[in-house]
Parts: C-alpha cells; structure tokens; sequence
C-alpha cells in the first residue's frame, strides 16, 4: 500500500489526521486490498518531547480493526531510545563518525539539499556510493553548498524504531488478552487518567495522575482504578498555590 499518501515522515506530504486516525486509515487501506475483515497498522510520532525539549521522543501506536467485533484497540509506546542526529557534507565528503554513530547501513539515511531547495529527497540510503551521489546532486542546488544527512526514520529503515515498534506490539497483544468484565470483548484497559491530588496544606489540585480509567472498545462499561492511595495528599512544593 502506498502509506505515503497518508503523509510522510520527511515531511514532503503533510500528514493531516491524529496519529491514531492515521493508523486506522493504514489498516483500513490493507482490509480493503486484501478483502479481510481485519487489519493491523503502526504509526509513528517522531520529535522533540514537550517535557524534554532537547530530547527526540518516538511515540509509536498500533491499532487492531476488526469489523467482524465491530472495534478498535489500540495501543501506544514512547521511547527515547531512538537515533536522532543530523549532520552536512560538501560533495565529496563522507561523513563517517555520522554513519557509525547512526549505524549504518542497517539504519538507512536520507540525503537532501541543506538550505533553499526542498527537492531532491534521497530516501532509503544504504550504500556509500549512493551516499555519495546523493550528497553531490543536493549540494549542487542547496544555497550553501551542502546536503543534508539524516536517519531514514521510517520504520523498515530504521533499526532503533523497530524495537520500540515491537515493545508497542507487546502491549497491544497483552491488552487484547484482557477482555471487558461487563461484555467480554477484547481489548479490556486504560483509556483515560485523571489528573488532580489535593495539596496537603491548602487542597488545591495539583497536576498529578489520581487515578487511571480502564474501558472497553465494544461496550460503554467504565471502571476507574486509583493510582495513588485514597485520601493521599500533594506536596505542598508541588502546588500552584502555596508554590507558585
Ligand atoms: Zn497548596
Ligand atoms: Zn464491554
């Protein structure tokens, strides 16, 4: 299937749905080729973590359609272990403290012009003599003379993604073991987390996990478990109020 349609990773074909919306659509695009009532789609969300600026987060999603059940089940996993350098190099140069350092040729790169063009875009890189090629042919129409060198970070080019891909699966496949109480559907587990434990000195809410909420994809049944003992308090060091 052609997922590139759907967006792209280098950004050359903007992706316009939420990531799970996107994976639905993955699916949705295989059931239809293959003719099955069932279908399994990964999407990825490479880039810097909101609470780590200057840390590049993979959050990886796997959903599972099944229109025989008539649900959805997802899951998702979100690592920092994921390589993330970028470099430049003039026509000629090789840049191999990069490519170690990346691992290549099991982690693939992509080449493109550093500055002013968009286009050329070499994906998918795996040998020094494409790499070499490539980086001529970006450099001769980027406005500073160099190309761009960076991880090829879709998933089959990517070795550090696929592992994080399969801890995704893990949990997929231990949340369609858990099954509803109430229907016994698939796909029993969290779906929500409430935020908010009273400050030990003024009882403001602090912006803390209380409690997270399991659910079923097939029925409206709902159950909430605690994540912090009842009647727990916050720090007072953490609240807005008495710490602004
Ligand atoms: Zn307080
Ligand atoms: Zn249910």
């Amino acid at each position: 299937m052609d997922t590139d349609a759907l967006g792209t990773f280098t950004g050359d074909i903007p992706r316009l749905g939420s990531p799970l919306d996107t994976a639905i659509a993955k699916a949705r695009l295989g059931m239809r080729a293959a003719d099955q009532a069932l279908g399994i789609a990964s999407e990825g969300s490479i880039g810097p973590d909101p609470a780590m600026p200057f840390a590049t987060a993979d959050r990886e999603l796997i959903v599972l359609v099944d229109d025989a059940a008539g649900i959805v089940v997802w899951e998702t996993h979100s690592s920092w272990d994921i390589v993330n350098a970028t470099t430049t190099a003039r026509p000629g140069e090789a840049p191999r403290r990069f490519l170690a350092q990346a691992g290549f040729p099991a982690q693939q790169v992509i080449v493109r012009p550093n500055q002013g063009a968009v286009h050329p875009i070499h994906k998918g890189i795996t040998t020094l003599a494409r790499l070499t090629a490539a980086v001529a042919e970006c450099a001769a129409v980027s406005t500073d003379g160099r190309a761009r060198v960076e991880p090829d970070l879709r998933a089959h080019a990517c070795p550090s993604r696929q592992t994080i891909i399969a801890a995704t699966a893990a949990r997929l496949g231990r949340r369609l073991a858990a099954r509803c109480p109430a229907c016994a559907a698939p796909g029993w587990g969290r779906v929500d987390v409430l935020i908010g434990v009273p400050c030990a000195w003024c009882g403001t809410e602090v912006a803390r996990p209380r409690a997270e909420v399991d659910g079923c994809p097939a029925c409206a049944h709902r159950a909430t478990r605690p994540v912090v003992p009842s009647g727990a308090h916050a720090d007072p060091g953490q609240c807005p109020a008495c710490n602004p």
